[in-house]
């Protein structure tokens, strides 16, 4: 592990006076609505090519300060992660799997040419935010703290180069069930216009472009009265949602979900798939063309599909709209079981016996 010698990084920290008083952060975490209220503080750590990562900082949660000529605002060099921290019945707070986000988030960063966050770094900023904002992890069920690392070039330039000053943020939000009434089965629209990615693109990156990408077919979706959209590449094959990874299951047992360089390797599926393993389920990554759906169900072969990501969990698909079938799903009964085992992992109900829990 070349990050293995590391150094620990010494954050400056700084309170925030004006920070929520007890009341008013109960009553955020109450009810909260997705990504809209923020905790108190926030990390940031500065990246330059001569000084390499450098002034870790906690601050107050507020505006940032950039320059007109950021190159992130003209060309989107911009990555992000998605991650929760979860608080147990006996109140320790745990995240979940978050070697695979800093991993991800140096693959992601590989791509978009942005400096490489060492996984040791990325879990210390969870633990230095957690730190001073832990009270901000509710308790209630199905809600969590969904944590929001994000990375992009600050430098004030308006040349197409990789950009020499660099900054990486974490946020973070408090969050309750994605669906009201734990798994809701949603309804899919299928794009024809617009693609996600192409080949070579960036479609196995979690950048910002992508969900811009994502909006007009996303508004397309909504106008059909759908929930979501789903994408093909350039075969026909389906790739994913714009959130979210789809699964296939099969009559046999067969779990199988859409596999290409141009899709997000989610943790989620990546869990859901390891837990459908350990309990005697076939798994496969590979390609699945819309013909295969189609036929799929026309012959009763596929019995459940659903869609899976950290902010929703485990998503059925109760209907694929625009193409020549409708898929009328009933509730899969696998989907909301695997959703139930992965959960009561994530909030200590049932024991980690892949040890993917760290606690905070
Ligand atoms: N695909 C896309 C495009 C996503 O944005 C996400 C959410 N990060 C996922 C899949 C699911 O990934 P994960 O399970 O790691 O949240």
């Amino acid at each position: 592990d070349p990050d293995a010698a590391l150094a620990p990084l010494e954050f400056a920290v700084t309170k925030n006076l004006a920070a929520k008083s007890p009341a008013e952060r109960d009553a955020l975490l109450a009810a909260p609505a997705f990504g809209t209220a923020f905790t108190d503080h926030m990390v940031d750590i500065c990246w330059s090519v001569r000084g390499g990562w450098h002034r870790p900082r906690v601050q107050p949660y507020g505006p940032i300060s950039l320059d007109p000529a950021a190159a992130v605002l003209h060309y989107g060099q911009e990555i992000f992660e998605g991650i929760k921290a979860y608080r147990h019945a006996d109140g320790s707070i745990h995240t979940f799997r978050p070697d695979q986000n800093g991993r991800r988030l140096q693959r992601s960063a590989r791509r978009l040419a942005l400096p490489e966050l060492p996984v040791e770094y990325f879990l210390q900023s969870i633990k230095e935010l957690i730190a001073v904002d832990g009270a901000w992890v509710p308790s209630g069920e199905d809600q969590s703290l969904y944590l929001r690392p994000f990375m992009f070039a600050k430098e004030a330039f308006l040349g197409v180069r990789p950009a020499n000053k660099v900054a990486y943020y974490l946020i973070a939000s408090p969050v309750g069930a994605y669906f009201k009434g734990g798994a809701k089965p949603v309804s899919i629209w299928l794009s024809e216009d617009y693609a996600r990615a192409g080949k070579g693109g960036t479609g196995a990156a979690k950048t910002g472009g992508n969900y811009a990408a994502s909006l007009l077919p996303q508004a397309e979706a909504y106008e059909q009265g759908c929930d979501q959209v789903v994408f093909l590449d350039q075969d026909r094959n389906v790739e994913e949602l714009g959130g979210m990874n789809v699964v296939f299951v099969y009559k046999d047992g067969t779990i199988v979900t859409p596999q290409s360089d141009s899709i997000l390797e989610g943790i989620t599926r990546d869990s859901i798939l390891q837990l459908a393993a350990d309990r005697g389920h076939k798994v496969e990554g590979r390609a699945v063309s819309l013909t295969e759906w189609r036929e799929g169900v026309a012959s009763g072969d596929i019995v459940e599909v659903f869609a899976c990501g950290t902010a929703a969990v485990v998503a059925p698909i109760g209907e694929l709209k625009g193409t020549d079938f409708i898929d009328e799903q009933p509730l899969g009964e696998l989907a909301l079981s695997l959703r139930e085992e992965l959960t009561d992992i994530q909030y200590g109900r049932r024991e980690d016996r892949h040890g993917w829990l760290v606690r905070l």
